[in-house]
């Protein structure tokens, strides 16, 4: 039985051993990526539900690795924020957008922004260095962030926010409704937008209490004066829901997807 147990023990051991392994490959892909040229971004249109212009494109973070092939975001965001390189990588998607976005005139660039991005010492000054570096008009730029990354330290997260502002950039809440206490979040910062969660999106044509949810939603925008963007809409049942309820812009399949600069272009 001794024997048997030292077994199974070695077998986890060698299992686990396996995937911290992996987990190191993995890391030192993501380390080389960078290096090597394998990210690029993807730009989704944004429109206006009223006149069916775009207005703005969100950059969606791409990684191509020669073997592993097209890798997602959600597969590979994690840890680059576990092993802090992040902040490398965060820096040249902000550089990579302003600079193949600034020949598209007058339209708006999203960049998603991690939260120890924005608890990091000098976010803002890295994006004033951007701006300044591309030239990139500052209202055009759009820093989108979500809920959970202004809990962790309230009082960092609203002066990185603020001065953010101060460049003449705008901040959205990016996936509204998915953290918690949305409600002071929107009255504490200075937001500019709001964006709805796909997941509440999708279920405005399935059920009344979507519905009910994306209408709140909009009041709220309504009564802050802030715009609302939903995001993740597939369908035209979808789309026409929120140009009902007076929707500001829209994001998703039903407009466009997500395409390497060549294509938008
Ligand atoms: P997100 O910010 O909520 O981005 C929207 C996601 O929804 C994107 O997934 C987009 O491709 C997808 N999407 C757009 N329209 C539709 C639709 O109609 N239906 C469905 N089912 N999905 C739709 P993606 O590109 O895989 O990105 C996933 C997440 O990874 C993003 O969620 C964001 O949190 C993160 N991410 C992406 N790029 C960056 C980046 O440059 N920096 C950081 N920190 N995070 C990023
Ligand atoms: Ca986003
Ligand atoms: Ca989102
Ligand atoms: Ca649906």
């Amino acid at each position: 039985a001794k024997a048997d147990g030292r077994g199974v023990y070695r077998f986890f051991q060698a299992a686990m051993g396996e995937k911290a392994r992996e987990r190191r490959l993995f890391e030192r892909d993501l380390r080389l990526a960078l290096e090597r040229n394998e990210f690029y971004l993807a730009y989704q249109p944004q429109k206006s539900v009223r006149t069916g212009a775009v207005t703005g494109f969100e950059a969606l973070l791409r990684w191509r690795h020669p073997l592993r092939g097209e890798v997602a975001p959600a597969d590979f965001i994690p840890i680059a924020e576990e092993s802090g390189l992040i902040h490398a990588i965060g820096a040249w998607v902000l550089r990579c957008a302003c600079r193949e976005m600034i020949a598209i005139n007058d339209l708006r660039v999203a960049v998603n922004v991690s939260a120890l991005q924005i608890h990091s010492a000098n976010f803002a000054g890295l994006v004033r260095d951007v701006l300044a570096e591309t030239r990139f008009p500052p209202d055009r730029l759009e820093i989108e962030v979500t809920e959970t990354a202004l809990i962790r330290d309230f009082d960092r997260a609203l002066t990185t926010l603020r001065q953010i502002k101060a460049l003449g950039a705008q901040v959205t809440m990016d996936d509204f409704g998915t953290g918690y206490s949305s409600l002071s979040h929107l009255k504490m910062f200075p937001f500019d937008r709001i964006k709805i969660d796909r997941s509440f999106v999708r279920a405005v044509d399935q059920n009344y209490q979507g519905a009910a949810i994306v209408r709140a939603v909009l009041g709220l925008g309504r009564g802050l004066g802030l715009p609302v963007l939903a995001e993740g809409v597939e369908t035209a049942e979808e789309f026409n829901f929120l140009d009902a309820e007076a929707c500001d812009e829209v994001q998703g399949y039903f407009l466009g997807r997500p395409e390497p600069l060549a294509l938008v272009t």
